[in-house]
């Protein structure tokens, strides 16, 4: 705001974490901020649902004590002291059984991999961490790459099947930068001087979290319109009109669509063929994720990687292993995601379709859980959750400031050289925000 001048007129379409956080930093620059959200509650992918009697995220989170800037918007919310710090365990199922490859000494024991597989495995992992021309690692598959650094052993042992734990059949046209994302992010905590990485959680999950965000952009005077999908933002009469599904349309100076890609691109009219194929182009990974609450919790281990084939989901995630049990009521929380492409059919079988799939396979890695002992089962769906960091991604990123005066689009397509996580998130309205200080 400048002396004199009216405040301008902003609309943050998209009420998840990057939203949110865009909401707060334009309002804290004296703009006036109305903020949509389709759903009836906040937090779009990081957003908390009921499993049984427990209120936990609908899909697994866990904060580094290396995202900084995620922690800097905590401590702002009041919530850095509720953060509960935990170091984790790592398991593995292989040849028919379980092991735990939690530090390196267990690593070297695993018996999937020889004494010198380890070792390279060890050299790719701390080569790719000090590597720091992304781009032209983002000219290479992952899979040539991985390949040439850890060997073809280690690639069909060991990385493969994690590559399609997070990447499904798409990790055939992801780039190597995908993996050096990845292990940069879990060296980061080392490189900045502290001596491990541990992961935390906020007590009360995101749920927590997003009541706080709602309570100080309520106190802030961000007007916040929930239950309100829109159907439309493009130029109009006052300027970037948008129009709900449902209510009255609503003139603005400013609208910044937060949306993934394929629903901006359908949001927005009057974008120009090239900005339009950019949104809509780029190829989507998606994901099945189901949350079940069990009567007892599990092995201990945070993820379960899985290296035998014919599982239905493509890890085992027991956020009981992490969190503290008091918030579980002692018993256990586990996520059993699969990623996967959007139009895989995965996405048209119903919970009940899911869970007669996804018990069994959950038996086979831990024949403890008897049917009796799941007490509630939940499937979040989400066709698209991130662009797949193909071959020379970076190069064909959809515009920010696009082509109609006052339209802006923010989204995790504009995540080039990192992974999707609420740190980077919280980065990207930031740095939006600091562009827009002047508006
Ligand atoms: C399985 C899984 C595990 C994850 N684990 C972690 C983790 O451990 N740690 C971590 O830091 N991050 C993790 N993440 C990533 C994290 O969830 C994201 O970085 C973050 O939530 C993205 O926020 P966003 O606002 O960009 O997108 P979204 O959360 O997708 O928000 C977009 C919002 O737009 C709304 N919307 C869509 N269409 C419309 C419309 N027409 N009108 C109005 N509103 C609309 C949606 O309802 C949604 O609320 C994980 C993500 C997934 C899927």
């Amino acid at each position: 705001m400048t002396g004199g001048r009216s405040p301008s007129r902003w609309a943050v379409v998209g009420g998840g974490m990057l939203g949110l956080t865009l909401a707060l930093r334009l309002r804290q620059q004296g703009k006036e901020v109305t903020l949509y959200e389709a759903a009836p509650a906040l937090g779009g992918l990081a957003g908390a649902w009921q499993l049984g009697d427990v209120v936990w995220d609908r899909h697994y989170h866990v904060t580094l004590l290396s995202d900084a800037a995620l922690r800097r918007l905590l401590d702002e919310l009041g919530l850095g002291a509720e953060l509960e710090w935990t170091e984790t365990r790592t398991g593995v199922f292989a040849q028919g059984r379980l092991h735990s490859v939690s530090n390196t000494l267990e690593l070297l024991r695993f018996p999937v991999l020889r004494f010198g597989d380890v070792l390279r495995l060890g050299a790719t992992i701390v080569g790719a961490s000090r590597i720091r021309d992304w781009r032209r690692l983002e000219q290479v598959p992952v899979e040539d790459w991985l390949r040439r650094w850890s060997g073809a052993r280690t690639f069909e042992r060991f990385w493969l099947p994690l590559l399609r734990s997070k990447l499904g059949e798409s990790h055939r046209r992801t780039s190597a930068a995908f993996i050096w994302a990845t292990i940069q992010r879990l060296y980061a905590a080392r490189r900045s001087g502290m001596k491990k990485e541990m992961f935390g959680t906020v007590a009360g999950g995101y749920a927590r979290v997003l009541d706080r965000f709602a309570q100080r952009l309520a106190h802030d005077g961000v007007a916040v319109r929930l239950g309100c999908p829109v159907a439309r933002v493009g130029r109009g009469e006052g300027g970037v009109v948008v129009a709900p599904r449902l209510g009255p349309a609503q003139a603005f100076d400013h609208v910044v669509v937060t949306t993934p890609s394929p629903a901006a691109a359908r949001l927005c009219a009057g974008l120009g063929p090239a900005e339009a194929a950019a949104l809509t182009d780029a190829e989507h990974l998606g994901i099945v994720c189901a949350s079940a609450l069990l009567r007892r919790p599990l092995d201990g281990f945070y993820v379960t990687n899985l290296l035998d084939d014919g599982f239905p989901f493509t890890g085992i995630i027991e956020m009981s292993a992490m969190a503290r049990p008091q918030h579980f009521g002692g018993r256990g929380l586990v996520y059993l995601p699969r990623y996967a492409a959007p139009d895989d059919p995965v996405f048209e079988l119903d919970d009940e379709a899911l869970r007669a799939r996804f018990l069994p396979a959950l038996q086979r890695v831990y024949p403890q859980v008897g049917d009796a002992d799941v007490l509630a089962f939940r499937v979040s769906r989400v066709r698209h959750v991130v662009p797949l960091p193909t071959i020379g991604y970076s190069q064909r990123l959809p515009p920010t400031d696009t082509s109609v005066p006052g339209l802006h689009i923010v989204n995790a397509a504009q995540i080039v050289n990192g992974t999707l996580n609420v740190n980077e998130t919280v980065q990207l309205a930031e740095r939006a925000a600091a562009a827009y200080a002047a508006l």
